[in-house]
């Protein structure tokens, strides 16, 4: 997953990354993998070298997450493999294919959000900003 080891190493050598990789690469990834918020938040205040409480943790929480609840944000900001290559180039030289939902080639990034999209479907429903994929993902076939 190029995205991700291109996220998490800018982090190891810089303590920075631009704001798509924390929203769309990591925050996305730890989401889509049920991490618990909580830790996400201890690991952006220890590993970024502009985390001041007073802004991390709210964007975590809140915007990273939508651990709060949907104060911050009104929807949770989680994506497929699509968005990741329309923002960056790592997928053209990633072992997996973007465009690919299903088969081992299949960017996992796909799976896992439409996996995601499955275990939230009922509060999915209710939000009008994200019930849309959940009607999508009504219609997939059962393969
Ligand atoms: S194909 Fe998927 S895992 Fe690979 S870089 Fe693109 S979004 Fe990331």
């Amino acid at each position: 997953m190029l995205c991700l080891k291109d996220a998490v190493t800018h982090v190891l050598n810089h303590g920075y990354s631009h704001h798509i990789q924390r929203l769309m690469v990591l925050s996305n990834f730890s989401n889509l993998t049920n991490t618990d918020p909580r830790q996400l938040n201890h690991w952006f205040w220890l590993a970024y070298i502009d985390a001041y409480e007073w802004v991390e943790l709210p964007n975590v929480i809140g915007m990273s997450t939508f651990a709060d609840g949907g104060i911050l944000a009104s929807k949770p900001y989680i994506s497929g493999g699509s968005y990741i290559n329309k923002m960056s180039n790592c997928c053209s030289q990633c072992k997996y294919d973007v465009k690919q939902k299903t088969g081992s080639c299949a960017c996992p990034f796909n799976y896992l959000y439409w996996n995601f999209v499955d275990q939230h479907r009922d509060s999915f429903a209710e939000n009008g900003r994200v019930s849309l994929m959940t009607n999508v993902y009504e219609k997939k076939s059962e393969d």
